[in-house]
Order: C-alpha cells, then structure tokens, then sequence
C-alpha cells in the first residue's frame, strides 16, 4: 500500500534499521525503542490486522518471532520480552500494518508488562 510506512520500509523505500527477513517476514528496529532492541515483525504483503493475515503468512510471521526473541534478548543482555501486537486502533494500534513488536525487558527496570507494547 503507497502510503503505508512498514510497506515503504519493506519496499526499501523508506529507511528502516533491518535485523532479518525471510520470504514474507521482515524485522526491524522500532524507531522510537520502548527499551534497546525493540524490534518490529511484519509481514512484508500489506495485511491491517492479524484476522486479515492468510495462514502461510501468519506462520512465518510467527516463526519468525519465535527465532528472533532469543536472538534479541542476547543482543542487549535482557532478563525476558514482551511480545504483543496491539490489534485494531483500539487497542492502541498506530500503524495499520500488522506488527509484533519485542520488547527486550530487565530484572528491575520499572515497567509495567502490561502497558510494554501498547507504549
Ligand atoms: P503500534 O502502536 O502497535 O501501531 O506501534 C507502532 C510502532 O511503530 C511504534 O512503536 C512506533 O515507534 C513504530 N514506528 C513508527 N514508524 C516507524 C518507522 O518508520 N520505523 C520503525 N518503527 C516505526
């Protein structure tokens, strides 16, 4: 979709710190990071919200979550992550491109799980 952020990133058209793809996944840096290592899942084919996403692409999507998590929990030295996707506007969607975001979280660092994802 022309004036969607996360396609123009998978496009190459616009500028995105990429940590991975694969066939329909790709992993970026969040530009504005909740902690170090926040990092975006997405699909790249445009796809609003999660019930819109066709099942080959939702499980590479997720499998791709599954590989990562590990992964950028090492790269910044983190206790754990949340890993959510904020579904719909209501729930605090901004982007209307389906992403999971990781959210690298530390023994002690003061936040609430619960508000992690939705920022
Ligand atoms: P949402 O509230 O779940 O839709 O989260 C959208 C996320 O996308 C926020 O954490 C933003 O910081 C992030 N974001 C918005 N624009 C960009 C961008 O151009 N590159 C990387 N992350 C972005």
């Amino acid at each position: 979709m022309s004036d969607c952020i996360f396609c123009g990133i998978a496009a190459r058209d616009i500028h995105g710190r990429i940590v991975h793809e694969t066939e329909h996944s790709l992993a970026f840096l969040d530009v504005n990071p909740l902690a170090p290592g926040h990092t975006l899942v997405v699909p790249k084919d445009h796809y609003a919200r999660l019930d819109d996403l066709p099942d080959e692409l939702s499980a590479d999507l997720f499998r791709t979550v599954d590989e990562l998590v590990p992964r950028v929990e090492d790269a910044v030295d983190a206790d754990a992550t949340n890993v959510g996707i904020n579904n719909g506007p209501a729930a605090g969607q901004e982007v209307e491109h389906v992403h999971v975001h990781i959210v690298p979280r530390f023994e002690d660092d003061g936040g609430n799980p619960i508000h992690a994802v939705a920022g």
